[in-house]
């Protein structure tokens, strides 16, 4: 029988501070609520965290939270704590373990969050057999599957832990899954398939548009004059973000910061907080940059380079326009790129270098498309999307028969 939701719209309301569910978050709720185990495909966005928060608040019991980022799981501890909810993090950054494995066994915490390390560890077993488990919530849950583009070896101990808790239901999230990805998301968590939940994907206030690269500084520049506010330019290399930061901060006058893993760390702190609080800087970065960032007002996201796949260009444009008003995002590619990409392949692992290459050439699917853009993404993400959006490059401004023709012979010549 179907969860009375009505107590879940007061906690929503009570704790949150939301008038109402959005997409699918009150089925997945539902669910969650009647001990029922699922996988919830939403797009980045779309408030996946609430789906297990609000449950964890109303459950008897604590729910244990794996997150494959430290800097995720304090941003999401932050915000938990911000709403009340009593929650707290085990990870090689915290120095407060024995009070949090107090807390935890009292069973005073609704929300504990670790890393998919801790689930091989007989110790962490017997912890979570010490108190009452609510709910076990898998996020990020395509780190799970080869087939996802990100797999995480430890995410594959994460079964053999919930089985040892048999009547735990499991909440599965990811934003990024395909069709296939997803049938063995649920096969490896365990979680039947009249579990699964997919949210619409289309971000329809995303401008999509992808174009040649001929001067990238010069492009990003014009982008930014066209389009103002906060945005991402995403760069492959750590000195092709330092190098376009400082040429368009030279071109423009604004403020433009960089962003990758060779900073040092309080420096990337400090130019992310920046970020995030400014109405107009742009950030240049890596792909480091991005994961748990809630900054709703992102105009525009711009590629200097090709994404590692369909599903990272979607999670990594979806950053922008997350409060609905009018976004850009563009991809600025060279045939390099490819070749690059086709020549790494050769160096990949026998057994994942079929599913690269179909996502390369998924990939190159998107980038070669003189129809709509958004129809190829939606498709990839097995929707049955209409023909033509009205709002990307190609539906506003069809390219011509030449123009596909001799992009085709680039991208086959790569
Ligand atoms: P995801 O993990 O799916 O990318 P998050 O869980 O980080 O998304 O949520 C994104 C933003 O949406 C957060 O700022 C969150 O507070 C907000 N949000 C979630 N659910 C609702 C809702 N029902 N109403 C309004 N805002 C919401
Ligand atoms: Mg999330």
């Amino acid at each position: 029988p179907p969860a009375d939701l009505g107590p879940a719209r007061a906690a929503l309301r009570e704790v949150f501070g939301f008038d109402s569910f959005r997409g699918v978050q009150d089925q997945v709720v539902a669910r969650v609520l009647a001990g029922e185990s699922t996988l919830a495909v939403m797009p980045t966005g779309a408030g996946k965290s609430l789906t297990y928060q609000l449950p964890a608040t109303m459950m008897h019991g604590t729910c244990v939270v794996v997150s494959p980022l430290i800097a995720l799981m304090h941003d999401q501890l932050r915000s938990a704590r911000a709403n009340g909810i009593a929650a707290a993090t085990l990870t090689s950054a915290d120095s407060d373990w024995r009070e949090t494995m107090d807390a935890f066994r009292r069973g005073d915490l609704d929300l504990l969050y670790v890393a998919p390390e801790r689930a091989s560890q007989p110790q962490f077993r017997d912890l979570l057999a010490s108190t009452r488990i609510a709910l076990f919530a898998i996020d990020e849950a395509h780190c799970v599957s080869e087939w996802g583009h990100d797999f995480r070896p430890d995410y594959r101990q994460l079964r053999p832990l919930m089985d040892a808790f048999p009547d735990v239901p499991r909440l599965a999230l990811t934003a990024t899954a395909d069709a296939h990805t997803r049938s063995d998301i649920l096969a490896q968590l365990g979680i039947p398939e009249s579990g699964l939940i997919v949210a619409g994907f289309d971000r329809p206030n995303i401008r999509y548009a992808i174009r040649h690269r001929d001067n990238p500084a010069r492009q990003v520049a014009a982008l930014m004059a066209e389009q103002p506010g906060p945005g991402i330019v995403y760069a492959p290399t750590r000195a092709r973000v330092e190098k376009l930061a400082e040429q368009l901060a030279a071109a423009t006058g604004r403020s433009v910061l960089p962003y990758h893993a060779g900073l040092p760390p309080e420096q990337r702190a400090a130019n992310q907080a920046a970020f995030v609080a400014s109405e107009d800087m742009v950030i240049v970065a890596t792909i480091a940059f991005g994961m748990g960032i809630d900054k709703p007002d992102v105009r525009f996201v711009a590629h200097a380079g090709i994404p590692k796949s369909i599903e990272a260009y979607y999670q990594e444009t979806g950053r922008a326009g997350r409060d609905g008003d009018p976004a850009q995002a563009v991809m600025l590619w060279g045939v390099s790129d490819f070749a690059t990409a086709r020549q790494r392949l050769t160096e990949v692992e026998e057994s994942r270098r079929q599913s690269e290459r179909q996502r390369l050439d998924a990939l190159a699917g998107l980038v070669e498309t003189p129809g709509c853009r958004r129809t190829v993404l939606l498709r990839h993400f097995g929707e049955h999307p209409a023909e033509r959006c009205g709002n990307c490059d190609n539906c506003l401004s069809p390219p011509s028969v030449t123009d596909a023709t001799e992009l085709a012979r680039k991208l086959l010549s790569a």
